[in-house]
């Protein structure tokens, strides 16, 4: 039994929604099993065994390996290459979630809507969580009041809902290796400082991530970009005081009507001669490409990274290095003086 990739184009919205809930009453069904056969068998860390952390997408396992270092095992939940948003665990990675994972590590805010379906339901599962969106709270109602107050409600913005991509916030990404630090701690006390200071570097690297986009996007002649994807870059265009206009949701699985590409369209054709549409080339670049058809714009690489191939990740690409290639783009595509180039990959 397997619980497959749902990401399938050609399915039709109401097909998926079958599916989907034929799949969670599998995992409920499976998730009875699981209880009934491992909740006893949480695994103590012994002295010198690593720690077994499992992190659902590629962001945070830098994280985890940067504050772990050797003291970790650090697995990839969701493969690469996969939509996080619709990808479900087959049985193979429940059974390693419940034997052996000491530490998961989870967005949270809906990005993984199987945790709360499949791992909410498993007592032992749970205790070793660590959703990361729990530590932005603050961050995500300062994200919903701040849409209240200037009036954004387009379904280009969050809506009210809450945004999971809250990794493409640098600031939260420090505060999250810091409570990585801390539950590695929890579990293996010795590594206090070792993690402590891991982290460090980390948030250093972040903060010199942060102060090159402050100074790169603070002198770009426009403030809006249009995204030929889903909507995942809210959080990083708030931080920068730039205005993301995306041709899909949250997340990809619906397909914009033609009006909304009208509307796209439109506004990139007003944008004059520097035309730019941004798209993820780990998800597919055929709207970006009907979009520069139409328009004449340039299109640019930027991906958010929750979905980065296997063959990038064996190239050396890492989180930060895509950071700094989403800010050349972004630089590029709007007009920017400033030159973005941050420490080589
Ligand atoms: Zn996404």
């Amino acid at each position: 039994m397997v619980f497959g990739k749902s990401k399938d184009k050609g399915v039709s919205r109401k097909e998926h929604l079958a599916f989907k809930s034929a799949s969670i009453l599998q995992v409920r069904v499976l998730t009875a099993f699981l209880f009934v056969v491992f909740s006893c068998c949480s695994l103590p860390v012994f002295a010198g065994e690593r720690l077994k952390v499992v992190a659902s997408i590629f962001p945070v396992a830098e994280m985890a390996r940067a504050v772990g270092g050797d003291r970790v095992d650090v697995r990839q939940l969701i493969p690469p290459g996969s939509d996080p948003h619709s990808w479900e665990p087959k049985i193979s990675d429940m059974v390693w979630l419940e034997k052996k994972a000491d530490l998961i590590i989870l967005i949270g805010a809906g990005l993984e809507p199987w945790a709360e379906e499949v791992v909410g339901q498993v007592k032992d599962v749970r205790s070793k969580m660590l959703e990361l969106a729990k530590v932005s709270d603050d961050l995500l109602k300062a994200d919903k009041d701040q849409q209240k107050g200037h009036g954004h409600g387009h379904d280009d913005h969050a809506s009210g809902h809450n945004d999971p991509h809250i990794w493409l916030d640098f600031k939260w990404d420090m505060a999250a290796t810091l409570r990585i630090a801390r539950a590695m701690t929890a579990l293996d006390p010795g590594g206090a400082s070792f993690y402590e200071k891991n982290a460090q570097n980390y948030i250093e690297a972040l903060k010199k991530l942060d102060i090159s986009y402050q100074k790169a996007l603070s002198s770009c002649p426009r403030k809006t970009f249009v995204v030929a994807g889903h909507a995942a870059f809210g959080y990083l265009a708030r931080a920068y005081g730039l205005r993301q206009v995306a041709l899909y949701g949250l997340s990809p699985d619906a397909s914009p009507g033609p009006r909304k590409m009208a509307e796209v369209t439109e506004l990139v054709e007003k944008e004059g001669a520097a035309k730019a549409v941004f798209f993820d080339d780990t998800v597919t670049g055929s709207l970006a490409k009907t979009l520069s058809r139409e328009t004449g714009a340039r299109t640019f690489v930027m991906t958010p990274g929750e979905s980065l191939k296997r063959s990038d990740i064996s190239k050396g690409t890492t989180f930060i290095g895509l950071m700094y290639r989403n800010l050349d783009a972004l630089s590029d595509g709007l007009g920017c003086k400033t030159p973005s180039r941050g420490p080589a990959e």
